[in-house]
């Protein structure tokens, strides 16, 4: 008895300790879905108790089961829709918080949402739905309708003194969005492993301070994104993305994004409603980009950064394409929410197609992210070399006076 409490006490974690780890977190393992004439159950082994809150959503109309970070190691041959299920997906949703999404192809209700204990401390999950009228489901949706945003952490200042150029690098999706998935590869693990080498790249040339707006995977709302870009003052934001074309197997290589009003074409128009529903795919409902703030200042601002990043977008272009396979148009514009900052020139870098096997082999290789990652960090380095060199002449102008 003595002996369980001090190990007890021993766990409680001390202050100013970092921030918890995945293996820190309650393990959930061994998922289970079970239909029984009109219901559908969907179960999971807990390492312990946790609270569970669940809600339904209408269109998309869905389960949302909200439960403290929990890191799922669900078994790969796993079965992935019964009955009205049609699909789910699990992860990080914040800092403290995971998700479970069940997709539902007809309306249903919540009959039980819960953690049961078992021996030993361990605990079950288990939710289960029961088929229902439409009208039903939205009374239930509409009392369940809660304020359903996160709070994003307060961003540090950029320290005084501070005389590197700060890269903020955007690894897109993450936590319970996945992005694309295409047999089990998923896109928010291929960017995330993008991401932290080209900060690594960035990093080691000892010029660049680099922010990322995730590291592990977790899920970060579009607007919050767009503010980390802003609150560090960040001299360029570059989010990374890879794309998929189902119905074009063959379409293949990397593309550069910058913002525009207007797309360049339906493809890329397309693209860019895809990946500004990256909130709604974690059950975000009041996601909408902020209305532009009008004036002249901030027209100005906006179109010199628009400038800037082009600027930057022709030097990936430039050192992707010398290194990489490029898509044919490998330069375009469209309406991505996360590229809206009036004040920081940010691009948005479309690896390659996950979609196409080939691609998809590519984008999953130690050796062409290395190849990809060297050309970005040239990219970069090019752009503010640049800049540099104009600072020069102007201070050598100044001398000549
Ligand atoms: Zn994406």
């Amino acid at each position: 008895m003595a002996a369980g409490l001090c190990a007890a006490l021993g766990a409680v974690p001390a202050q100013g300790e970092p921030a918890k780890s995945q293996n820190d977190f309650p393990v959930a393992t061994d998922v289970r879905l079970e239909q029984q004439g009109e219901t559908v159950k969907l179960s999971m082994a807990l390492s312990t108790v946790i609270g569970v809150e669940a809600w339904v959503q209408a269109a998309p109309d869905r389960v949302i089961i909200e439960l403290p970070s929990t890191n799922f190691q669900i078994q790969s041959g796993a079965r992935k829709s019964a009955g009205f299920i049609s699909a789910y997906r699990y992860g990080l949703f914040t800092a403290d918080k995971a998700r479970i999404i069940i997709d539902l192809s007809q309306p249903a209700t919540i009959v039980k949402a819960e953690a049961k204990a078992l021996r030993g401390g361990l605990g079950e999950l288990v939710i289960e739905l029961r088929k229902t009228s439409r009208s039903e489901f939205l009374a239930e949706a509409a009392k369940a309708k809660k304020a359903n945003t996160t709070v994003a952490a307060p961003a540090p200042a950029k320290p005084p003194g501070e005389t590197r150029r700060t890269v903020v690098i955007d690894p897109g999706h993450g936590g319970i969005d996945p992005g694309t998935v295409v047999a089990s590869i998923a896109e928010k693990s291929v960017v995330l492993n993008f991401g932290l080498a080209l900060k690594e790249q960035l990093e080691a040339s000892g010029r660049y301070r680099v922010i990322m707006t995730r590291d592990d995977d977790r899920f970060v709302p579009l607007a919050d994104r767009v503010k980390v870009g802003q609150d560090e003052k960040a001299d360029l934001f570059i989010s990374i993305h890879a794309d998929s074309l189902m119905q074009a197997k063959d379409v293949r290589g990397a593309t550069i994004y910058t913002r525009s009003e207007r797309a360049t074409d339906a493809e890329a128009a397309k693209l860019a409603a895809k990946e500004n529903e990256a909130d709604a795919a974690a059950g975000l409902e009041t996601s909408e980009e902020v209305q532009d703030v009008a004036g002249i200042l901030i027209d100005l601002a906006r179109r010199e950064t628009r400038t800037f990043s082009g600027v930057f977008a022709r030097n990936l272009v430039d050192k992707m394409g010398a290194s990489v396979r490029m898509h044919k148009i490998p330069l375009r514009s469209a309406r991505f929410w996360v590229l809206s900052a009036p004040d920081v020139p940010s691009v948005l870098i479309e690896l390659g197609y996950m979609s196409s096997p080939k691609d998809a082999e590519l984008l999953t290789s130690a050796e062409w992210r290395g190849k990809a990652v060297g050309a970005v960090g040239a990219a970069v380095e090019e752009y503010f070399a640049r800049e540099r060199a104009s600072v020069g002449q102007a201070a050598e102008n100044r001398h000549a006076q």
